[in-house]
């Protein structure tokens, strides 16, 4: 039935991929929607793409994505069909397959086939992409609210450490909030706006830390922040997604004593590496959190280290990136200043 959809029919495919156009695969969900048939959308997209025409050009990045087209088509083979969404990012649709478990595995089979990809044009990279996935009927009626499940499914994906795939699933990802991309939304330089306003808005310094962190972990998706100073844990703020509703202050200097002085950061992706460092006290305090990635940053005024700004991921270990450092960097400092103009410390918030 459903291959009836392509049957003699001369279907727009893009130039450079040569997969179906992104309107060729709008069209055949809403064919198997209008039939009632079962699928799976899945959104795949490249992890850190930019960073591919940054550092070698656009024309190596055209063949990247030309590659990883054809690396997805053949690992999907004949259970589904794929187009190019656009840029980095494509969309395929598996019809008949909706069960939890079945969905899985062909994901975790598909993922690993795509996992750590080596164009032949440039054999140091080393590309990994993203999945997110949405059922019809199980997850929405039209192709509209599917495609929001699954973009947030993505997002989820992205926001875990990239280089996984996500099924979306109501009692987990209903509360996601998508953000369009930097460049039409939210910028860094609004966010660092941010940032300060909240300081200096509030009427007491205590609730403006609060409504940064607050801030800070609804945009960035950080499952748990919080101010730690040798002696506590203080405004500690829980993601909602999050894994883990309680953490408690982590007495091991360790991290504390690892912030870098002129960056002004700790971070860790996989807490598992303390095992191979020697901390393996530190890293079963980690476990027993629930912590598997986390980011300290310094709030120092002149030379004096004040606390830090904690960040936990909970969920799986969360590449922490430039955007992530970029900003908890910046909230750590806005502290520190705003400390220091009202002659406080933060023990005494
Ligand atoms: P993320 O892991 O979050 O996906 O990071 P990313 O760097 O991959 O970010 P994003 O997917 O937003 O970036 C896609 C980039 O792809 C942006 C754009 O400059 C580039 N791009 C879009 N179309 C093409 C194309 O046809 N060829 C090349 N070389 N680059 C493209
Ligand atoms: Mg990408």
């Amino acid at each position: 039935m459903a291959d009836n959809f392509f049957k003699n029919k001369d279907l727009a495919t893009d130039s450079l991929t040569k997969l179906y156009s992104r309107e060729v695969i709008i069209e055949y969900a809403n064919f198997l929607i209008g039939q009632g048939l079962p699928f799976c959308l899945a959104l795949i997209d490249i992890d850190n793409f930019k960073n591919v025409n940054d550092n070698y050009g656009h024309s190596i990045g055209d063949h990247v994505i030309k590659f990883m087209a054809e690396k997805l088509k053949t690992a999907l083979a004949d259970r589904g069909v794929i187009g190019r969404f656009g840029g980095d990012e494509f969309m395929a649709i598996i019809p008949n397959i909706t069960e939890y478990d079945a969905v899985w595995s062909l994901l975790r089979e598909i993922h690993k086939a795509v996992d750590g990809a080596r164009p032949p044009e440039s054999k140091n990279l080393y590309i990994t992409c993203t999945f997110g996935l949405s059922r019809f009927p199980t997850d929405a009626q039209d192709y509209d609210s599917l495609f929001e499940l699954t973009d947030k499914a993505l997002y989820r994906g992205k926001i875990k450490g990239r280089n996984c795939f996500i099924i979306y699933l109501e009692s987990k990802h209903k509360n996601i909030q998508l953000h369009a991309s930097d460049d039409t939304t939210i910028s860094s330089m609004q966010m660092h706006n941010q940032i300060f306003r909240f300081l200096n808005s509030a009427p007491h310094i205590q609730d403006g830390i609060k409504d940064l962190l607050l801030f800070l972990s609804s945009n960035l998706m950080i499952d748990h922040i919080g101010i730690q100073t040798k002696k506590g844990l203080y405004f500690s703020q829980i993601y909602s997604l999050s894994d883990n509703q309680q953490f408690s202050s982590i007495e091991n200097p360790f991290f504390m004593d690892n912030v870098s002085p002129s960056m002004g950061i700790y971070c860790l992706n996989d807490v598992s590496h303390l095992e191979n460092i020697n901390q393996k006290e530190l890293l079963d305090e980690c476990r027993k959190q629930g912590i598997k990635s986390t980011l300290y940053a310094g709030i120092f005024y002149n030379d004096e280290i004040l606390g830090f700004i904690r960040a936990d991921s909970t969920s799986v270990a969360r590449i922490w990136q430039y955007k992530d450092m970029d900003l908890l960097i910046t909230a750590a400092n806005a502290i520190a200043m705003s400390l220091h103009y009202q002659n406080k410390s933060i023990e005494d918030l």
